[in-house]
């Protein structure tokens, strides 16, 4: 049937628009997410900040531009610059886009996983990018489906997509606020319907959300290093709870989702995952590093020579620790920053040769010093393990581990890619065990306590994968439909 006069179909993504590199199938949660509303060109203002955030996410990009109605989309596998071009970029026209970016630490996911997802409902084109983890995502996705849902993606995402299109409100503001209703567990989010822009936070704001201004134009990002590259205006912190919708140079904040008793934002964010030059809960990124440097210095002291950082995310607490204990910090490793996933392996069967790909030791620092390593963070201890036996190889008379964060014992189920329990070395080892698998002369962790009581300003926090406590309910945990090793999997 022909449409009347003045009416035109929005232009829906089309196959040869999504391109496809090696894969598998395995959902993943961390990721950097955009939205530019009310500014020309918006896709490419999308991509500088993807790029910004390429740190949350190495695996694969997506944009959706709205241009008067007609949605476009480009997305594939691999980093931001790899993804796009400039011709993909000048084909996503309009003044409204949103863009996320996603992170894997092995493999790849499905194209159909991709983010910003896509789909047209009776209000319009709408495009979601989402970063977190929703704690009852196999019981809703259950109900879902017996409802008659059809899923395309194995992303809990997809979800959230259902839920806003099947909503029985007629305004799409009413529509976005019952689907996140329905919601438990970690959901920062933008999501686009014509050329307005919902941007939300869990109750318990896991994740970060800042929200930015240029000229008339809005933006929503992940982290205020995704600001500094447009030269873009802070403007604040999106709340925990909050819905804002943004549409022609207007940013209103709807009802506010059912309050938490108290927000538990990420302190892991603040450990190794954001940007030190962001700041995030209120501070500076590379600020609280240094702080747990500070206190880690203060709470396992050594006689050693010098101090180095294993780069770039234990720069900061490195830092702190020289700081704090006198001790001159030296640059010891050295980190290729070009080892990307479409690296080819080489047959390469000597058990170091991953790290060695990574770092290398710089002997004229090391041989015959005592020497304070600092890490972020202890996850599988595979690296330090390696690193550990590369800075033995390169001289150093004695290497002091000290972990910037207290052991990991526990999965995160909130949006950050751990391994499951049984692979975490803090899980199964007491730390005298763990200092003699890795083979140092001295190994300390933060405690928790001095942990929190160094960013006391941003807390409390969300510490499950140190503590076990976790402040959103584990609905799929509790209800038998998912592991409590892991984050559930669709
Ligand atoms: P490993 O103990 O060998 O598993 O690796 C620990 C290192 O990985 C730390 O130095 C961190 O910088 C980094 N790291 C910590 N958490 C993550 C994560 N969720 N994804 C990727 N790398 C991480």
């Amino acid at each position: 049937m022909p449409l009347p006069s003045g009416v035109s179909l929005p232009v829906l993504p089309r196959p040869t628009d999504i391109t496809v590199d090696s894969l598998d199938d395995r959902p993943k949660e961390e990721c950097g997410v955009v939205a530019i509303v009310g500014i020309e060109k918006a896709a490419e203002l999308a991509f500088l900040a993807l790029y910004a955030l390429q740190h949350r996410g190495q695996e694969a990009a997506g944009i959706v531009a709205v241009d008067d109605g007609a949605t476009r989309v480009h997305k594939g596998v691999g980093l931001v610059s790899d993804v796009f071009s400039a011709a993909t970029l000048s084909g996503l026209k309009g003044p409204t886009a949103v863009g996320h970016v996603r992170y894997s630490t092995a493999g790849g996911a499905g194209i159909e996983n991709v983010q910003p997802l896509t789909a047209r409902y009776a209000r319009g084109e709408m495009a979601l990018a989402h970063n977190g983890n929703l704690t009852n995502q196999l019981d809703l996705r259950n109900r879902l489906v017996e409802e008659g849902a059809i899923f395309r993606t194995t992303s809990d995402s997809e979800i959230l997509v259902h839920l806003i299109a099947k909503s029985r409100h007629e305004s799409v503001d009413a529509q976005i606020d019952d689907a996140l209703g329905h919601l438990e567990g970690a959901f920062s989010l933008v999501v686009s319907v014509g050329d307005t822009v919902y941007a939300v936070r869990d109750p318990r704001g896991f994740r970060p959300l800042v929200l930015g201004q240029m000229g008339a134009g809005h933006i929503v990002a992940s982290e205020t290093c995704a600001l500094d590259i447009l030269g873009a205006e802070y403007v604040r912190d999106i709340e925990p709870g909050e819905v804002l919708k943004i549409h022609g140079g207007t940013v209103e904040r709807l009802r506010s989702l059912q309050p938490a008793e108290r927000p538990s934002p990420c302190i892991f964010e603040l450990v190794y995952f954001a940007r030190p030059d962001s700041r995030i809960w209120g501070m500076s990124v590379d600020r609280a590093r240094r702080a747990f440097g500070r206190a880690m210095a203060q709470e396992h002291p050594v006689e050693a020579d010098c101090v180095i950082s294993v780069p770039d995310s234990a720069n900061s607490s490195a830092l702190g620790y020289a700081e704090e204990s006198g001790i001159p910090f030296e640059l010891g490793l050295l980190r290729n920053h070009y080892v990307g996933r479409t690296f080819i392996q080489p047959t390469q069967k000597d058990r170091d040769f991953g790290a060695r790909m990574k770092y290398n030791p710089v002997r004229e620092v090391l041989d015959g010093q005592r020497v304070v390593v600092v890490d972020d963070s202890l996850v599988r201890g595979t690296t330090s393990k390696s690193l550990v036996r590369m800075l033995r190889a390169a001289g150093a008379k004695e290497v002091h581990l000290r972990i910037g964060s207290p052991p990991v014992r526990n999965p995160c189920f909130y949006g950050i890619d751990m391994p499951t329990r049984s692979e975490l070395i803090g899980a199964s080892m007491d730390i005298p065990e763990i200092a003699e698998v890795l083979g140092v002369d001295s190994l300390g962790y933060l405690s928790l306590e001095g942990m929190q009581g160094a960013v006391a300003e941003g807390g409390p926090y969300c510490n499950a994968c140190f503590s076990g406590d976790y402040p959103a309910e584990l609905v799929d945990v509790k209800r038998g439909l998912a592991s409590p090793e892991g984050p559930a999997k669709c």
